[in-house]
């Protein structure tokens, strides 16, 4: 059984529908997939029905944006309540505060390329989606200021740019919380992708462990057999949920669906934990 469980959808920076998503989920060979947008539950009910279509079992899920200290965190939140107050408001919180922090760094940026005007940025910004880097490294791409998302992230882009602006996140502990009140299943996505910035150390894992964290992202492309290693010793050692996925944004990125798979015994983990049905499980 091939398990995926970390997509992105045009709800947030992946390239494809919803529908899109699955679709192409079912013609890479997986059994399972889940949709899980950053700091959004818009893309269930489309995903949903093009699963039930195309014969496919879909996880409902979402990728939480959190912090620790300084540190950008993201936790993936598998079935839980969509409707739960704290963490609605949260979510609403954080997507607002993203919203500002890109108007600034398109503000920032227009003062050195003209061209990157906020109605020129909003045309890449696809309806009701959660707003990010990836969308303005796109308006720099059809601008011709750089070759291709990767290359915004590594200059105009990057942490410690002129241009970088940060936005509003839960501390991570508190997020976890809220996750597990909603009745989910709380994952750590990419705990080791070192590249990405400054990874938390153990003694934060242990942290969010008493919160209530279920699982690590163990096998991600982002990790390095080293980090693999050690994530695992982690999750083994306090019995976590140890999950493998693609991370998957369409064409925003070199990730293919299913180059990373999850055990069929760690999603029944999951299916178990979890507030919401599994629909075909
Ligand atoms: P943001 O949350 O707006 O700060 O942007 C971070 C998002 O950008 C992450 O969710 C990644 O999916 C995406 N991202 C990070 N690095 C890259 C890269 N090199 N190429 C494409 N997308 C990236
Ligand atoms: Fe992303
Ligand atoms: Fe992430
Ligand atoms: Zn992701």
């Amino acid at each position: 059984m091939r398990i995926d469980l970390h997509t992105h959808s045009s709800y947030s920076d992946g390239t494809g529908s919803p529908a899109q998503v699955i679709t192409e989920a079912a013609a890479a060979g997986l059994d399972v997939v889940a949709l899980t947008d950053h700091d959004t539950v818009s893309g269930w009910p489309e995903a949903q029905s093009a699963a039930d279509a195309a014969g496919i079992t879909l996880v409902r899920g979402m990728e939480m944006s959190a912090s620790w200290g300084g540190r950008s965190i993201h936790l993936l939140a598998y079935l839980y309540d969509p409707d739960h107050p704290e963490l609605v408001r949260e979510l609403e919180t954080v997507r607002s505060s993203r919203d500002l922090r890109i108007a600034r760094m398109v503000e920032l940026l227009g003062a050195d390329y003209p061209q990157l005007t906020a109605e020129f940025v909003a045309e890449h910004i696809p309806d009701g989606a959660t707003v990010g880097r990836p969308h303005v490294a796109d308006a720099l791409v059809s601008a011709g200021i750089v070759a291709e998302r990767s290359a915004a992230f590594d200059s105009i882009l990057r942490p410690g740019s002129p241009y970088y602006v940060r936005h509003y996140s839960p501390d991570a502990s508190y997020a976890v919380k809220l996750i597990k009140e909603a009745g989910g299943v709380c994952v750590f996505a990419h705990p080791g992708a070192e590249k990405r910035g400054r990874i938390v150390p153990d003694a934060v894992i242990s942290r969010l462990i008493e919160a209530g964290l279920d699982g690590l992202e163990v096998d991600h492309r982002d990790h390095t057999p080293a980090q693999r290693d050690r994530l695992r010793a982690i999750a083994q050692d306090a019995d976590l949920i140890i999950t493998g996925s693609s991370d998957y944004h369409g064409e925003g990125k070199p990730n293919r669906l299913g180059e990373n798979l999850t055990a069929p015994h760690m999603l029944e983990r999951i299916v178990a934990a979890g507030c919401l049905e599994v629909v075909g499980w």
